[in-house]
């Protein structure tokens, strides 16, 4: 993930800020993966007054700005219900817990993905069992899913990586026809929609994080899972609190996972920005294909082909194929130019994972992307004059570093 340097806010560095995002940076001037001091230099009013509202109300844990949140989002992304907890791991044990997934049982998911992911099943005393990806779309092969099923298979869980939506419909089939569970990591996905319909609704379950790099970030740690059955938001809501609906009376075992009031009401005035952001990005991604385009830089990497017209990708990263991957970060990185490795070792090959058996060789496409992917900076205040900055480092690395 991106990391997140605390940087405190004095009275001073805010002014600085301030005046920074007036001038346009120069095009050599380094610039951040992920400028979030610019996005709330822009919101800046509306956050500092949820924070006092939900301060003067010194009602913290959930409560009603945790419900109008989940209203908020339930209703934008047309599931019935939707339960906040306390980051996007969480939304993915819970969403195990609540489908009485544990020991014994397998899950069908992909290796290439942040580790939450696997770790969330291993976590609730399940297999992660791994299925190869597509290669163009980085996301689970649906083709291949079938061959993984066994008899102690409960779930499919596929991730819309990078914000594109995971190809459901096979998916989906192979699930009903074994009566198993799919449950949706769409933590890199809100907004992102899969023939028309929202990813996250798609399945039984959906599940989002609230962590500050994500298309919808929170000032901290922040989940939510959606459903479209009563008795599973149910449980869900339980689980959070312990596994009780009454205090002090716990009719299932749950654990502590909320959302708390504070984030949400920041996550509320967001959310209003969310359809703006997404055309942002979409907008930045646009500008590079024609950038990489004019300069030919097809040549030399390969970007992400643009998706199929029923599946929109709402780009939380923009990840590139390109040879000698880590020589060309080291000279986008000298020429101030940022850039991240999505996921440089593949979930089946992390030593946290050894006890499953898996070996290198088992999962060629996702082992070779992990070798050759690089994401780039994509988000609403990149400016034209640092995106040129990205495509003219690639563009000096390739043509004078034979
Ligand atoms: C970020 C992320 C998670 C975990 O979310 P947290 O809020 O950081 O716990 C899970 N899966 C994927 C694909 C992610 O990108």
């Amino acid at each position: 993930m991106v990391t997140l340097t605390d940087t405190p806010m004095t009275p001073t560095a805010a002014n600085k800020t301030k005046t920074q995002h007036s001038v346009r940076p120069p095009a050599n001037a380094p610039f951040p993966f992920l400028d979030l001091k610019a996005q709330f230099a822009a919101i800046r009013e509306e956050v500092m007054d949820a924070i006092r509202r939900v301060m003067d109300s010194q009602q913290f844990i959930l409560g009603p700005e945790v419900k109008q949140l989940e209203e908020e989002i339930a209703g934008k992304l047309g599931a019935k219900y939707a339960v906040g907890c306390a980051s996007g791991t969480d939304a993915l044990i819970l969403a195990l817990m609540a489908a009485g997934i544990g020991p014994g049982d397998e899950v069908i998911t992909t290796p290439f993905s942040f580790v939450a992911t696997a770790g969330a099943i291993a976590q609730v005393g399940a297999k992660p069992v791994f299925v190869d990806i597509d290669p163009v779309s980085f996301n689970l092969d649906a083709a291949r899913v079938e061959a993984a099923i066994t008899p102690r298979t409960r779930a499919i869980l596929p991730v819309h990586l990078f914000g594109l939506p995971a190809d459901m419909d096979p998916i989906l089939a192979a699930a009903h026809a074994r009566n198993l569970l799919v449950i949706e990591d769409a933590a890199q996905a809100i907004g992102a929609r899969y023939k028309g319909q929202f990813v996250g609704t798609l399945g039984d379950m959906g599940c989002f994080s609230f962590f500050p790099s994500k298309n919808l970030g929170a000032a901290g740690d922040g989940g939510l899972i959606t459903t479209n059955d009563s008795a599973t938001a149910e449980r869900l809501r339980m689980i959070r609190v312990h596994g009780s609906k009454t205090k002090y009376v716990h009719e299932i075992q749950g654990i502590n996972s909320r959302l708390d009031a504070l984030q949400a009401a920041i996550l509320r005035v967001k959310l209003r920005y969310l359809d703006q952001w997404t055309s942002g990005r979409a907008g930045r991604v646009q500008r590079y294909r024609s950038l990489f385009d004019e300069n030919r830089l097809t040549e030399f990497v390969s970007y992400p082909p643009v998706p199929p017209a029923d599946s929109h990708h709402v780009y939380n990263q923009f990840t590139i194929r390109a040879p000698r991957r880590d020589e060309l970060k080291e000279h986008l990185a000298q020429a101030g130019v940022p850039s991240e490795i999505y996921y440089p070792l593949c979930l089946h090959l992390q030593k946290a994972f050894s006890s499953y058996g898996y070996h290198p060789g088992q999962m060629p496409f996702a082992e070779k992307a992990s070798q050759e992917v690089l994401s780039l900076p994509v988000y609403p205040e990149l400016t034209d004059a640092q995106q040129e900055a990205v495509v003219q480092g690639i563009e000096s690395f390739y043509r004078t570093k034979k």
